[in-house]
């Protein structure tokens, strides 16, 4: 399980010497109240550490030369509570790798009508202290986030909220590895993508391993871990008697069990964060893996079908960035329709493989033959899914930039059974309306997976993809669709 808690961000408040040592003492002690309130407040997720105020240049630099290189820091956030002039900031900014959200704050959250004076006027300056920080920032042309009012502002707390979970979802993919069992499902064009650029881009490698290398890990399975698994199964899952231990069906329960046990010691041992696989090269295996990609993604790891590695990662940094939150994030993709003009959604299911993190009530465990790939029939777990706000994301390959798309949906709850539905499904509707947002969504070039999730808002993702310097694009209440193929051209001309 992902805890954020271990995490840090720092607190780095911009000042000068002009002001004289006690209204510094000051302007640090009014920092550390700040950096304190954040860090103990349930709502922020990782631990925020004050620093020592900064009021030169070489303190700025080496501030900030120390949070690129400290591991557990995944940015920064700035406050200019006096005036700091900004070509101070030039070379600290300069080099500055972790994520940066600027904070303007004021400490007093009212001005003391009857007892201002010219004291309060020079500690109370971040109105203008922060427009000069951010002007060298703009002018650096560095990307970042602005949160405006006051620190004890609920508002305030939600967008930092946010934003240390785009960063801690940013920083769990430097230096992170998807583990690729074959290549892409033959011909799909929008599951390709560039792994080098990606790598330079977003920081985590996508490398392929032989599907024999599994086998051979899974064929070594114990018949002892085998056999706990399953008890693990029977206690979590409903089970029809004919999969139960001794029944006549449970040999494909054994299999995947057994699946299960071997892909999770391949990640755990090669230090893996997520996998892809394809039902086209399973050469050696039984079944193709279903309830075992269901579990791990339940425990963590990203994943999605038929090669697409670019959504197995960006499901993994949904899973980091909702850690703790009510939900889950889940590979998903758009199915089938309702076309009832009345009542138009989508059923959104994959061949076997969603999550059981967004199960509303205990999943089932049926096997059933899969049409395709001509293996054994494959476990997997069956469920439907809770009504409420839900957005699908994809990250896309434009060919000269990589482009995340996100289309907030509305799910609805299942008013039928689906008797013969063998799979975990998800109904939504597309914001603003069904044929807007599937308009919108096939101009932007989105794919038909996605990274589907319960706990996460447009608003995390797009500061995301601020940190990742990459196009944003999203589809939702306001969304129309002539203003928003103009945004897409709009982008072609900035992105050239
Ligand atoms: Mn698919």
């Amino acid at each position: 399980m992902i805890n954020l808690k271990t995490f840090e961000v720092w607190f780095i408040t911009g000042t000068q010497h002009l002001y004289g040592e006690e209204t510094l003492k000051q302007v640090a002690s009014h920092a550390q109240q700040v950096a304190d309130f954040f860090n103990k407040h349930d709502k922020i997720p990782v631990a925020v550490v004050y620093k020592p105020i900064v009021k030169t240049p070489e303190e700025i630099f080496e501030t900030l030369l120390q949070a690129n290189t400290a591991k557990n820091c995944i940015g920064v956030i700035t406050w200019m509570h006096t005036f700091s002039p900004a070509k101070m900031w030039i070379r600290g900014l300069n080099i500055l790798q972790k994520p940066l959200l600027h904070l303007h704050t004021q400490f007093n959250r009212d001005i003391p009508w009857n007892d201002i004076d010219m004291d309060f006027m020079n500690l109370n300056q971040s109105a203008h202290g922060d427009r000069e920080f951010g002007f060298i920032v703009t002018r650096m042309r560095k990307d970042r986030k602005v949160a405006v009012g006051h620190w004890q502002d609920e508002g305030v707390i939600d967008q930092i909220n946010t934003w240390c979970r785009a960063a801690a979802g940013w920083n769990d993919w430097q230096g992170a590895k998807f583990a690729r069992f074959g290549d892409n499902m033959r011909y799909v064009a929008v599951t390709e993508g560039d792994k080098v650029e990606a790598e330079m881009k977003f920081g985590f490698s996508v490398n392929t391993y032989g599907i024999g290398d599994l086998v051979d890990i899974i064929n070594s399975s114990s018949d002892q871990a085998v056999k706990e698994l399953i008890a693990e199964y029977e206690e979590s899952y409903d089970m029809a008697a004919e999969l139960r231990t001794g029944g006549a069906k449970h040999q494909a329960v054994y299999d995947a069990a057994k699946i299960e046990i071997g892909l999770h010691r391949f990640l755990k041992d090669g230090n893996f964060k997520g996998f892809s696989d394809t039902f086209e090269d399973l050469h050696g295996m039984v079944q193709l893996p279903g309830i075992a990609a269901q579990r791990l993604m339940a425990a963590g790891y990203g994943f999605a079908g038929e090669g697409d590695w670019k959504t197995a990662a960006l499901v993994r940094a949904c899973k980091v960035m909702g850690a703790g939150l009510d939900g889950g994030n889940a590979f998903m993709e758009d199915y089938t329709y309702h076309f009832d003009p009345t009542n138009e959604m989508v059923l959104g299911s994959h061949m076997l493989e969603i999550d059981a993190s967004l199960a509303k009530g205990r999943p089932k465990l049926e096997v059933h033959p899969l049409g395709i790939g001509g293996k054994a029939d494959p476990a997997r777990l069956v469920f439907n899914v809770a009504g409420g706000d839900a957005l699908n994301a994809s990250l896309i390959d434009m060919g000269n930039r990589f482009r995340l798309l996100v289309n907030e949906v509305k799910a609805v709850e299942a008013k039928h059974d689906l008797p013969k539905l063998p799979v975990a499904r998800v109904l939504w509707k597309p914001l603003p309306d069904m044929k807007t947002g599937c308009a919108a969504w096939i101009y932007a070039g989105g794919a038909h997976h996605t990274a589907y999730s319960q706990n996460l808002t447009t608003a995390h993702l797009l500061d995301f993809a601020n940190i990742a310097d990459v196009e944003f694009v999203s589809i939702g209440e306001d969304t129309k669709i002539d203003q928003f193929r103009n945004e897409l051209h709009w982008n072609e001309v900035y992105y050239k």
